[in-house]
């Protein structure tokens, strides 16, 4: 696909930048399920400053800008993305707020905000056992487990707004946080969040965490190359056991599969395109709704050029 920079652009793009930028980047390199056509640019930002004079370097050549945390819950469409794709793994800054809470830069894993909460005995992330990512897409998919989510925990977020660089500071409860959702607007940028922690002995918070690590071996599919549960569940219902149930387990398309121990992960057994996988989506609802009368919802979200 053709690129939206030009040559002027690169030199531009590369001399005003601090952090790494590299073009005609791979995003089956930056997403878990190892799909994706190429962004035309692919940007590291070295600070939030260093973030906020490139979006407004894209703003006054009016290139588009998208964002990419760990690349967890993200489909690539196969042409790839045009524009700039900032990702925020390099600000990674993560501090302890006495006596009980946190700022994190948006990069900052998930594991890593679980390891420092526990070493210093705080609990209240113990759900974020084994759901990689990073703090912003943690954020904007309120993601987490039967122990909880991101909206228990969350302060507030800080964010910049992609035409402007301005910043924007919401407390957790303006932040729309719903199943799999929250209501922060997709022209900003999450550059970081305060979360408000509470003390809990470090043996019961390792336990609660074994106990989930447990639950979810148990379950999911290992091996694989893979973006999680495909759907949210339907309210009341399990979108895997509706799957399972439509006979669609074991089901391929190309390189992708209907996995064949947990019916709503799809996972790449080999150079699956995108196409793939949105055709087993396509299989996956309709056969549902056919049989159930179920509309199934993605939670992967799906990025590109259609
Ligand atoms: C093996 C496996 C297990 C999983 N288990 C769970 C689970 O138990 N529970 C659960 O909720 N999820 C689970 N997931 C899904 C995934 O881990 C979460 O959705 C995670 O929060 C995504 O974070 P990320 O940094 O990878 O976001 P990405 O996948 O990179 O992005 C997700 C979305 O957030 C946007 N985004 C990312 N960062 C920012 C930012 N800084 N500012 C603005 N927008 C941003 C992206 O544009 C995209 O729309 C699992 C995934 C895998 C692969």
């Amino acid at each position: 696909m053709r690129s939206v920079f030009s040559d002027g652009d690169r030199e531009s793009l590369s001399a005003t930048a601090q952090g790494a930028v590299r073009f005609d980047e791979p995003m089956s390199r930056h997403t878990t399920l190892r799909i994706g056509g190429t962004a035309d640019a692919w940007f590291e930002p070295d600070s939030i400053s260093d973030l906020t004079s490139i979006l407004m370097w894209c703003a006054e050549r009016s290139i588009p800008v998208s964002v990419v945390g760990s690349g967890s819950n993200l489909l690539v469409l196969d042409r790839g993305i045009r524009g700039l794709v900032v990702a925020t793994r390099s600000l990674r800054r993560l501090d302890l707020l006495p006596p009980t809470s946190f700022v994190a830069e948006a990069g900052v894993s998930t594991g890593r905000l679980l390891k420092e909460a526990t070493e210093r005995g705080l609990g209240g992330v113990e759900f974020l056992g084994g759901v990689p990512g990073t703090i912003g897409g943690g954020l904007i998919m309120n993601a987490g487990t039967n122990l909880g989510d991101f909206k228990d925990v969350t302060a507030s977020v800080t964010s910049l707004r992609i035409s402007n660089g301005s910043l924007v500071t919401r407390a957790g409860h303006q932040c729309g946080f719903g199943y799999r959702h929250s209501s922060l607007p997709q022209n900003e940028i999450v550059v970081s969040a305060t979360f408000e922690l509470y003390p809990r002995p470090r043996g019961e918070i390792e336990q609660a965490v074994r106990d989930l690590k447990d639950r979810r071996a148990e379950r999911e599919p290992k091996g694989f190359p893979n973006a999680g549960s495909i759907f949210k569940n339907p309210p009341g219902l399990f979108a895997g056991k509706l799957i399972e149930e439509a006979g669609l387990k074991g089901r391929r398309a190309g390189g992708a599969e209907v996995s064949p121990k947990h019916a709503n992960w799809i996972v790449n057994v080999g150079d699956a395109l995108a196409a793939d996988v949105l055709h087993l989506v396509d299989v996956a609802r309709q056969a549902v709704l056919e049989k159930f009368g179920v509309t199934l919802e993605m939670e992967v979200k799906v990025v590109g050029e259609p």
